[in-house]
């Protein structure tokens, strides 16, 4: 996979970049990654990349020449363009799989009020948000997307497992986590982890993700199909 980020600030993702397991990844060839700095396509003689809104109202808007130009840089047939944006569908772990399957991505990040609507509009294949609320730029956003894609791709966890039992995967939260020390401060781990019966321990697993979703999150369970010992479990957890 391929990933290029438009930004005004590419100094932001060495965050991302020169650390822990996407780094390594990165390191690996795993993946590639590469920054493109909207301002260097500016032809204005200041380097400016925005300007007022038209009608008025506050803040400035990212003029669409500088990230048309960007974008038509490292664009080909295979890319799918991304504009992190507060109004774009609600980021989730099926998005994330679904654009783990693509081979190029590009995600451009806005700045100040966002980016001019004609890129929106016609250059721009899904609008994403991480959330209902509103941050100064489109870099950590593209972060949060970058690292939740990256370590979906094969190799980079050290297998499949690490992720497939982990929350949201298969719409449900992950069972509790426990390691050593036995007892802390009095506090004991729960005796069947300890028992080595796999299939007993197995059991105990799925139990606890139900009843962690169930508490933590229900509103997953309404979108999970679930198999019919799941169903009998979740009814042995609400009683
Ligand atoms: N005026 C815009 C609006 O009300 O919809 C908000 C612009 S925001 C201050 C500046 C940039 O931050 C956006 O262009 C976008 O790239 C990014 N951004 C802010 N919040 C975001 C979110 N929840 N998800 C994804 N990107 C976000």
């Amino acid at each position: 996979m391929k990933i290029d980020i438009l930004t005004l600030f590419p100094e932001f993702f060495k965050v991302l970049t020169d650390f822990s397991i996407i780094g390594r990844a990165l390191e690996k060839g795993l993946f590639s990654f590469n920054t493109i700095n909207i301002r260097d396509f500016s032809k204005d003689k200041h380097k400016r990349v925005d300007d007022y809104p038209f009608g008025g109202g506050p803040g400035m808007v990212m003029k669409p020449e500088p990230i048309y130009d960007a974008l038509m840089s490292v664009k080909s047939n295979n890319s799918f363009v991304i504009y992190l944006s507060p109004q774009g569908r609600l980021y989730n772990q099926e998005i994330a799989k679904d654009l783990a399957n693509k081979k190029h991505l590009i995600l451009i990040c806005g700045h100040y009020e966002g980016i001019d609507n004609r890129i929106v509009e016609n250059y721009v294949d899904m609008e994403l948000s991480i959330g209902d609320y509103v941050l100064t730029g489109g870099e950590i956003p593209a972060m949060v997307v970058v690292d939740s894609i990256v370590r979906l791709l094969p190799g980079v966890l050290s297998s499949e497992e690490s992720y497939m039992y982990e929350s949201h995967y298969n719409g449900l939260l992950e069972y509790p986590q426990y390691t050593r020390p036995r007892e802390f401060k009095g506090l004991k781990v729960p005796e069947v982890l300890l028992s080595g019966d796999h299939e007993k321990i197995s059991k105990w697993r799925k139990y606890q993700s139900l009843k962690n979703t169930y508490i933590k999150r229900p509103d997953l369970l309404e979108k999970t199909k679930l198999t019919e010992e799941e169903i009998a479990m979740l009814e042995e957890i609400k009683s």
